[in-house]
């Protein structure tokens, strides 16, 4: 089934280690464009190549709008700053992080990703409107996977950017849970936020667009339920889920240099430590992780002449 985008929407479908693209056109191409998100900092070029395919004759690139600084969705920032001279626009909460470029608060140190320093030079606040071509965006905050991300509603169209909060079939790892921090109760308004604004057509921040908003939102639910019940499930989750992003990372790495930075990796000590210290060490259980991932075939292992396993993320996974 094709789906219709409001007029002058494009979505650069990506995969799992860059977010979506979604490129606004204005009316003219004198209005310039808007970009929101622009992927993870190793497909750089590839995003740069993406606008530039699609601009139209006389029209430049104006502004970045980014609904949340998590590595993947703002990578191709200095990139695109770079070559266009846009502004950048993100969420308050990330401000005065973004401007000391504390990368502890911003998520990289954490969770062992890159991100190349960029500066913003205003903030696009819940509440707000983006009005760009012949649209104007509300837009809302959206807690639960990210403290500080927002999403953008379009009502004339009941359009969609969902950012993590929503996917097809779940939604992003909740981050703050990870820090122990209570954040459940957050990913569940934010999902009652969406049901209330029935949306007819999703642009998630991974994966196709869609629009059986329904069935998302009660899988979602489900997940949600489910991670609710047994938050220990929801570490696991989160902690396969940045090693498969890792993998996408650096495509290919030994086994002992993969576990090495599974357990130097903070976000992953600290989950470790929080839920799992009463069990099998750290390093005993990071490696029971990458097991796991290779039996379910989400990871594959390939033995190399000298005899050590080198892994990688499997080819239906990416
Ligand atoms: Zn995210």
């Amino acid at each position: 089934m094709s789906i219709t985008l409001p007029p002058g929407v494009e979505v650069f479908e990506r995969g799992w280690l860059s977010a979506n693209n979604i490129l606004l056109h204005g009316r003219s191409p004198e209005e310039g464009a808007v970009l929101i998100d622009t992927g993870y900092v190793t497909h750089a070029p590839q995003t740069v190549a993406l606008v530039d395919a699609a601009l139209l004759d006389e029209e430049r690139l104006r502004l970045i709008v980014n609904t949340h600084l998590h590595s993947d969705h703002c990578g191709g920032n200095s990139a695109l700053v770079e070559r266009h001279g846009c502004g950048v626009q993100i969420p308050p909460g990330d401000f005065s992080a973004v401007r000391t470029w504390d990368e502890a608060r911003l998520s990289y140190q954490a969770t062992g990703q890159q991100c190349p320093r960029f500066q913003a030079n205003a903030v696009i606040c819940p509440g707000e409107q983006l009005r760009h071509g012949e649209l104007a965006w509300q837009v809302h905050a959206a807690p639960g996977h990210d403290p500080h991300s927002i999403l953008l509603f379009e009502p004339s169209t009941r359009t969609l950017i969902s950012a993590d909060a929503l996917w097809e079939r779940g939604f992003g790892i909740i981050f703050p849970e990870l820090d122990g921090e209570a954040a459940f109760d957050e990913v569940e308004q934010t999902l009652d936020l969406i049901q209330s604004l029935r949306p007819a057509v999703v642009i998630p921040g991974h994966g196709a667009v869609f629009s059986d908003v329904q069935q998302a939102l009660a899988i979602a639910k489900q997940k949600l339920e489910h991670f609710r019940r047994d938050p220990a499930r929801h570490a696991r989750h989160g902690a396969k889920a940045l090693t498969v992003f890792h993998l996408l990372e650096v495509q290919q790495q030994p086994r002992s240099e993969l576990l090495d930075w599974l357990v130097r990796t903070p976000v992953l000590m600290s989950s470790w430590q929080r839920f799992f210290a009463d069990g099998p060490s750290l390093h005993a259980w990071s490696k029971g992780l990458v097991d796991e991932l290779v039996e379910n075939g989400v990871l594959t292992a390939e033995t190399l002449p000298s005899g050590a396993a080198s892994i990688k993320v499997a080819k239906a996974t990416t």
